[in-house]
This record gives C-alpha cells, sequence and structure tokens, in this order.
C-alpha cells in the first residue's frame, strides 16, 4: 500500500512537472513516505531526517507522508522544525495543494484528517514495473489487533468503488499490464462497509476475471476470519485468480490469539485451512507471525511451531515482538527477554527454510508456469519470473519474453529460487493455459 501511494504521489509531482532523480543532493523536493508498522522503521526514518535537520544549508522542501505522518500529526514539527510538510495517508490526493502552500508562504504545513478515497485519483500513478501492478480495493482496518498500530493510522476500512476498480483494471492492462495485486489491510472485508453494491470481494474477482487479457490476479493481505467458502470456490474456478493466499495466523495459541485480539481460535483457523486445502488442493499458503508477544510461555511458541509445522507455509514473514506506541499492548510489559525473543526467531526461520527446500526439491523435473517479469540483476543472460504460487524462477531468455507467460522445466534451485528450461510458451490466450 505504502509503494503503491508513492507510485500515485510521483504520477501527481509528474503532472506539475517534477521530475523523480536518483540522487538525494540534487533533489528540489524530498519526500519520506514512511511505514509505522515496525518501531524500526519509524526509528530510521526520524534519523534520516535529523541528519538532514543538521545540514548546513538547506536545499530541499522537505516532507513526511504516510502512516507516521497519521500517528504523529505536528509533533513532527517541534522534533524536527526544519521540515516543511506533514500529509496523512488519506491526504496524498492533496499533495499538489500542501505543497503550493509550503512554496507560498514559506510555512510549515499540515493535512492528516479523512477527506478520502472517493478523491483519490490512482490513474494517474506511475508505475515503473511494467508488468506486475498494484490496485488498491480497501482502505484502514476495523479489527483493532492489540498490537497494531493500523487502524489509528489508516482509519476504519472504506471500500472503494467496483467501477472504480475495474475501470483501473481495464485500463492497466490496456497499457500491458498482466498481473495485478488487488490491495488492503483486509481485502477479505471488501464492500462489507457498503452493502448496498451488493459486491463483496468474491463478487469483485468474478467481475475481474471477466476483463480479457489480466492473466493474474493476487491479493493481499486477508484476516482469517474473513475467507470465506465463496472466496475459496473462486480461487479453485477463476483461472486468473493466483492459487496462492496469505492467511497469517500471527500465533498458535489461543490464550496468545485473545490476547492479540485476533478473533479466531487456532482450532477454527486449522478448519478453514483444511477447507481450502479440500476445495483448492494445490493452493499455497503464506503467513505472518510474532513471536515474544507478552506473556508468550515456551509452550505457547511451541503450539506456534508446530502449526508451522502442520501447515507448512511456503511464504513467511516472521518478527520478533516489538511494542508499537498508540497500541493496547504498549501497556503491557515488554516481558520476554531479546535473547528469548530471538532464539524462537530463529527456530521459525531455520523450520521454514527446511520446508522452503522440501518444496523446491518437489518440484525438480516438473514444468510451472511462469510470468516473466525481468532479467535478472545478477546474471544478465537469465530473465526472471513468478510462478503462481509465488516462486521466483529464473530461466536463458530473452527480453521479448518480457510481460509473457512461459512454461518452465525446473531443473535445479539457488536459495529461493527455481531454476529452470524453457519449454515452450504458453498459447494465447493464455487463461486456456493448462499446467500440470
Ligand atoms: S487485521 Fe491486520 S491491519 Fe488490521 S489490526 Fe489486525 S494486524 Fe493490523
Amino acid at each position: 500500500m505504502n509503494e503503491l501511494d508513492s507510485e500515485i504521489m510521483i504520477g501527481q509531482l509528474e503532472k506539475r512537472g517534477l521530475r523523480k532523480i536518483e540522487e538525494e543532493e540534487d533533489a528540489d523536493l524530498l519526500i519520506f513516505n514512511t511505514c509505522s508498522i515496525r518501531d524500526l522503521a519509524e526509528r530510521k526514518v526520524m534519523g534520516k531526517l535529523g541528519q538532514l535537520g543538521r545540514c548546513k544549508t538547506k536545499r530541499s522542501v522537505i516532507g513526511v507522508t504516510g502512516c507516521m505522518a497519521n500517528a504523529k500529526k505536528d509533533s513532527l514539527f517541534r522534533k524536527l522544525p526544519h521540515i516543511d510538510f506533514v500529509l496523512g495517508t488519506n491526504n496524498i490526493s492533496n499533495l499538489n495543494q500542501v505543497l503550493d502552500e509550503v512554496l507560498e508562504t514559506g510555512r510549515q504545513t499540515i493535512k492528516t484528517d479523512d477527506a478520502f478515497e472517493e478523491n483519490l485519483d490512482y490513474l494517474i500513478a506511475k508505475r515503473e514495473d511494467p508488468v506486475k501492478a498494484y490496485v488498491s480495493i480497501i482502505r484502514g482496518c476495523d479489527k483493532f489487533c492489540t498490537y497494531c498500530v493500523v487502524p489509528y493510522t489508516r482509519g476504519q476500512e472504506v471500500s472503494r468503488s467496483p467501477e472504480s476498480i475495474i475501470e483501473e483494471c481495464k485500463l492497466l492492462v490496456q497499457k500491458g499490464y498482466k498481473e495485478i495485486t488487488l490491495l488492503g489491510q483486509n481485502v477479505n472485508s471488501y464492500g462489507k462497509d457498503r452493502r448496498e453494491w451488493s459486491t463483496l470481494f468474491h463478487d469483485l474477482l468474478y467481475q475481474l476475471d471477466k476483463i480479457s487479457g489480466l492473466e493474474r490476479v493476487r491479493f493481499m493481505t486477508s484476516h482469517p476470519v474473513d475467507i470465506t467458502t465463496e472466496l475459496m470456490h473462486a480461487i479453485r474456478d477463476l483461472p486468473s485468480v493466483c492459487e496462492f493466499v496469505h492467511f497469517p495466523i500471527q500465533a498458535g495459541s489461543n490464550r496468545i490469539l485473545k490476547k492479540m485480539h485476533r478473533i479466531y481460535t487456532k482450532e477454527l483457523y486449522l478448519e478453514k485451512v483444511a477447507q481450502l486445502r479440500e476445495i483448492v488442493p494445490d493452493v499455497s499458503l503464506g503467513t505472518d507471525i510474532i513471536v515474544g508477544f507478552p506473556t508468550e510461555t515456551e509452550e505457547e511458541f511451541q503450539e506456534t511451531f508446530d502449526v508451522f509445522e502442520q501447515i507448512r507455509y511456503s511464504v513467511a514473514f516472521i518478527f520478533a515482538y516489538s511494542a508499537r506506541k498508540g497500541t493496547p499492548a504498549f501497556r503491557w510489559k515488554d516481558d520476554i527477554p531479546e535473547e528469548v525473543k530471538n532464539e524462537r526467531l530463529q527456530r521459525l526461520l531455520t523450520l521454514h527454510s527446511t520446508i522452503c527446500t522440501e518444496e523446491r526439491n518437489a518440484l525438480l523435473g516438473t514444468e510451472v508456469e511462469v510470468l516473466v517479469e525481468r532479467r535478472a540483476r545478477e546474471e544478465k543472460h537469465l530473465i526472471k519470473g513468478r510462478t503462481r504460487c509465488w516462486k521466483n524462477v529464473v530461466f536463458t531468455g530473452d527480453d521479448a519474453m518480457i510481460g509473457t507467460l512461459q512454461r518452465i522445466k525446473v531443473h535445479s534451485f539457488s536459495h529461493q529460487t527455481l531454476i529452470g528450461d524453457l519449454v515452450t510458451s504458453c498459447e494465447r490466450p493464455s487463461s486456456l493455459c493448462v499446467v500440470s
């Protein structure tokens, strides 16, 4: 979401004649589009902004946007008197207006209200990737997990109209995009705030699947409670929808899940995964996990470990807990020593690495469908793409293949990346391409 917001801001600035450059020292305008999800991300931005303030000559207009802008508001001006504007996550459509105000008055300017969504011109986004695009469908979150700052920084759930989403997706396909990732803090809540549209998340997927030339649809992220049977059927039945679901469990102990306010039990979660695997047998799963949540015992961590081993996630974002100011959990004692958190983190990372290696071994000799994205950065004779289940693949190919679907026979792998040989191009229309 943060990346998409940057693309939208760059598009707006290009419209007024500005140009993105690589060297910070040469910039007339510096924007820090911040993320607040982790304390470390915030500290890095504050450090960098502080460093800019210590420069003797201030040459650039400096703005802070994103979640930190929403969370810290005008207190940022007190801590960083050299910054010029603060713009909240729901106000990026006001970027040029705020910039004009700063340039005309020379005064520090802030806009962090809830004017939103309907005002946002998504079509202006300046996308760098020529094959894959992010499309926002819902912003905000109503779940209020006790460790998470998102409901306070991004606000409540606001769905974007299906007409506007479909129009943007059609335009992207006309421009040559092949894969769209639907974005939201909880995409599965889509449409629940606007019952009059009669379009829930799975309905939206059925509508998007009709767009000719749209090869792949992905979505992130999901809350397990909102993953419905209808959604599972859509994943099974719609050729464009990839068989990969980010299904974040966060913890395997019911006591910790309750303390996190995740509103499901381990048993309910496992039932949903079993149902999904029955309906979509070849589905791959991703997860987010927090280890060392306040009061987590060794036995409770072991429950998380056991669930991980049972489910065998293909993709996992595993973090040691760090308290976020402004969340309910911040009031609780962060009582798990760092070395214990790190030891639990390492155990899960090792397990994940073993599972990934076994998964990749099982793919040796098989054929996979790859959407080619770009030339590999390191070895220029190779080109790179992803399978429908989000695995990286490289093979020898040429630039003409970028943006096409190819069938690749996997012969080896290195770390996380599968290496293979081209079998044949997938026939168009690719939605008829069958890969076993
Ligand atoms: S569902 Fe996700 S975004 Fe919403 S509060 Fe929980 S962790 Fe944060």
